[in-house]
């Protein structure tokens, strides 16, 4: 099991394109690692630095101990030393050969028997339902496939190491899901470290041990998946993780002094409940935290919740749930309810907040 170390990297593309600031990263050995973050927050850009497909500008690269990349010292591994698993979003089969000599390109190199070889091409296949496509070219597949065979050929030299460029992002749902519990599983059983970008909140928190989130090149928050969610360190990890994402309460003016009117009785008893007095620039309440109900039923307040009145702007059903969004002025807020509760559009209601749930962000 390796580790990767990650400290201060900086990589700028042109003197004004800065694709990752001053990012220090640990990633345990064994551990599965999300890089989460909006399209160009720089994830690709780290993943390639791993690789060594990119150099860095500035920090030091450590991949089980041995220095990979450190411009100050002029250390520089080039990739193909580095012995790490890739797939990237763009899967680079080979064109001219069928699916099973791809994966069996990677096997060749090392050296091992052509029965063994077989077994482990026929077993990689195998696992990701590819195996009545081996004599097929790459041309001859749909990107999905491509995506499985372009997994199937990196599992097949089984890397101490996993770099993986959304490598699910061609697959339809089901596929995904399936792909997702195979790679869990997997990790499971090889132990390998794999670091793995998405843009998607939903995929990073349903696989990783260890979800690294960044924002315009920085790192935001680097926590297990459940503290992300449950104790986001920023307003950004706060709107950018879960579905739907945190409401938020604000100020009205710029300087920052006043609460909106609607929320001023809110955010008193929410400060109250928070007991400390550091300057916050805004309160966050995820959607399990209300209970809706309509303003003209009868409203009893326990003593850990506060209300605040909205109107109906539009209910969403996903099946299981539904999701009601609610404006508050200019402000508009998501709550979930069962889909056998009743609401309607311009209906008046009261969101209910428990205030042992909610989050308050300092000014940044
Ligand atoms: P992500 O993978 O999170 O979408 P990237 O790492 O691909 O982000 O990109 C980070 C930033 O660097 C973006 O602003 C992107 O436009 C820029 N960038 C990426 N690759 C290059 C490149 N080869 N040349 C110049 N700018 C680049
Ligand atoms: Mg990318």
């Amino acid at each position: 099991m390796i580790d990767i170390k990650l400290e201060h990297i900086v990589k700028k593309y042109t003197s004004d394109v800065i694709a990752v600031d001053d990012l220090s990263l640990n990633f345990e050995p064994g551990s599965f690692v999300c890089l989460l973050g909006p399209s160009g927050c720089g994830k690709t850009t780290t993943l390639r630095m791993i690789s060594g497909l990119e150099r860095a500008n500035d920090g030091i690269i450590t991949v089980g101990g041995e220095i990979f990349d450190a411009p100050k010292q002029n250390i520089f591994v080039r990739p193909e030393h580095r012995k790490l698993g890739l797939v990237f979003q763009s899967y680079a089969l080979w064109p001219h050969m069928t699916v099973q000599e791809n994966v069996d390109f990677g096997l060749k190199l090392k050296k091992i028997s052509k029965e063994e070889r077989c077994r482990i091409v026929d077993e990689s296949l195998d696992l990701l339902r590819m195996g009545a496509y081996r004599k097929r070219y790459p041309a001859e597949l749909s990107g999905g496939q491509q995506q499985r065979v372009a997994l199937a050929r990196m599992l097949a030299v089984q890397p101490g190491i996993l770099l993986l460029d959304e490598p699910l992002s061609n697959l339809d749902a089901a596929l995904r899901l399936e792909m997702r519990s195979e790679l869990k599983s997997l990790h499971e059983r090889l132990g390998s470290t794999i670091v793995f970008v998405t843009h998607d909140q939903l995929e990073a928190m349903s696989l990783a041990t260890h979800v690294a989130v960044m924002n315009e090149g920085k790192l935001e928050q680097y926590a297990d998946p459940m503290t992300i969610y449950l104790k986001p360190a920023t307003e950004f990890v706060a709107t950018f993780v879960g579905s739907p994402p945190m409401n938020m309460v604000g100020f009205s003016d710029s300087e920052g002094q006043r609460w909106k009117e609607p929320f001023k009785k809110a955010v008193a008893a929410f400060r109250q409940m928070d007991g400390n007095d550091k300057r916050i620039s805004k309160v966050g309440f995820r959607a399990e935290a209300v209970t809706l109900q309509r303003s003209d039923d009868t409203l009893l307040l326990k003593q850990n919740q506060t209300c605040i009145k909205g109107r109906v702007k539009a209910v969403l059903p996903t099946g299981p749930e539904q999701i009601v969004s609610i404006v508050v002025d200019d402000d508009q807020f998501y709550v979930v309810t069962p889909p056998s509760h009743f609401f309607e559009n311009g209906q008046a209601v009261d969101m209910v907040i428990d205030l042992t749930m909610i989050h308050m962000f300092d000014q940044n």
